[in-house]
């Protein structure tokens, strides 16, 4: 994985326009669906490269993020092994709020006549009319979205989820096809929060070396 915006003339010396895509997160922490997204995303949309965005302290997210120096970490080990990757800090180190928006603009700049593609799951696709700015976002990036399951539950099991229903949405996107994972992060701390004897092994969830992480640093643990 590098770092940082574009760093040759290659990515210039295509006929065809780079194709950039942008997965943004707050990766608290990052699972197997999310590196199942990027993989999609990576071979469905055939991008140059793919900015992996750690949100700052989202807008959107109530919750409190862990510290973004323990989610960079774990974005390098979920998702470091992919090809045509760029873990990229911006949002982390911008002042006050960070919209994505800001970050696309910010893209289009670096990358001059790049096809920009954002990656999302499908509840993020239900959300989008509340995000700051949509129509910019729109305007200057192709929606790119996996769907999800909808009863996410902590268990991580496959049984009875449905998918979400995308019919009634009135904005334009690219389907990414992926498996349904029913696994968000906030059971993935969910299952850490609980009592060894109930939990699960974590990695069914994430991948093992974010595994490790979580445990060596003791994160997700209520602390009484
Ligand atoms: P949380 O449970 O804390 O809300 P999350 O699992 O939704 O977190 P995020 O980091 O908020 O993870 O998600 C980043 C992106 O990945 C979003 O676009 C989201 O829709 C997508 N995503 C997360 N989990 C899945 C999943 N299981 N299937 C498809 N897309 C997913």
């Amino acid at each position: 994985m590098s770092t940082g915006g574009p760093s040759s003339d290659k990515f210039f010396a295509n006929a065809q326009p780079v194709r950039v895509g942008v997965f943004g997160g707050a990766f608290d922490p990052p699972h197997w669906a999310h590196r199942a997204l990027a993989e999609a995303a990576l071979s469905q949309l055939g991008l140059d490269v793919l900015h992996i965005l750690p949100t700052g302290q989202a807008w959107h997210k109530s919750r409190v993020l862990t510290p973004a120096q323990h989610r960079l970490a774990m974005c390098e080990l979920a998702f470091g092994d992919l090809p045509r990757i760029r873990l990229d800090a911006r949002e982390i180190h911008r002042q006050g709020p960070s919209y994505t928006a800001d970050t696309l603009r910010e893209l289009a700049g670096e990358y001059p006549g790049a096809k920009l593609f954002l990656v999302l799951g499908a509840d993020q696709l239900l959300a989008f009319k509340g995000w700051v700015r949509w129509p910019e976002v729109l305007a200057q990036a192709t929606l790119a979205v996996a769907n999800r399951a909808t009863n996410i539950g902590a268990d991580g099991a496959l049984d009875q989820v449905q998918e979400m229903d995308l019919s009634a949405v009135d904005l334009p996107f690219e389907r990414l096809q992926m498996p349904l994972k029913n696994i968000s992060a906030t059971a993935v701390r969910a299952r850490v929060e609980r009592p060894v004897s109930r939990s699960g092994a974590l990695d069914v969830l994430v991948p093992e070396a974010v595994a490790g992480y979580i445990s060596h640093n003791s994160l997700y643990q209520i602390h009484s």
